[in-house]
């Protein structure tokens, strides 16, 4: 198994294999949302269950976001502070898909440091019904994070929160490639 800790900057990557829904420890959560930032399958349904059903109602007016697009709501229920909607490419769709994932990430970031959000987790957005490949995927989030943290944006922890035991391993290969420090 590859290692699933990296420090960058005085910030910290962490990969782990859970739920997103289950993070008590992060002040925000990213949810892989849809356009409407209505609940649905995959990540999208199960924050929206956890959340309650005033969630969807404080993204209505929110709604519609773009691909590559973040916004910010309360968690409710969640034991976050933060639920952070980030709408990632259609795979074969929505192009330049790569730039748009990244935006996601980045986007997330951003948001977060302007809201004082010390740590965060992000589910793999774009993998599940999106359809874009896991791996291709996890090299775009892996080395965006990582430039964002170098580059100094105030986010002290950052989580991926996979789904899967293949998609810890599949970030833990691209975290691999990363340079230390
Ligand atoms: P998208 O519509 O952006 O493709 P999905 O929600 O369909 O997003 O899936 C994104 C990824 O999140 C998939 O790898 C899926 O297996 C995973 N996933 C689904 N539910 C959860 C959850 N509760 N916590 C973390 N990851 C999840």
């Amino acid at each position: 198994m590859h290692r699933t800790e990296l420090r960058v900057a005085g910030s910290r990557i962490e990969l782990v294999q859970g739920d997103i829904t289950a993070q008590p420890d992060l002040d925000a959560v990213v949810n892989a949302a849809n356009a409407e930032l209505q609940p649905g399958g995959g990540v999208a349904g199960a924050i929206h269950r956890a959340a309650g059903r005033r969630l969807a109602a404080a993204c209505r007016p929110l709604a519609p976001i773009a691909p590559g697009e973040v916004v910010a709501t309360d968690a409710f229920r969640l034991p976050n502070r933060r639920v952070l909607h980030a709408l990632g490419p259609v795979y074969g769709r929505d192009e330049p898909a790569a730039e748009l994932l990244a935006a996601c990430y980045r986007g997330a970031l951003d948001l977060a440091a302007r809201e004082g959000l010390d740590s965060v987790g992000f589910p793999a957005i774009s993998t599940g019904v999106f359809g874009y490949p896991a791996t291709a995927a996890a090299e775009v989030a892996l080395t965006t994070v990582h430039q964002a943290l170098v580059g100094g944006v105030g986010v002290r922890l950052v989580r991926f929160v996979l789904f899967s035991a293949d998609d810890l391993d599949v970030h833990a290969r691209a975290l691999a490639t990363l340079p230390d420090g």
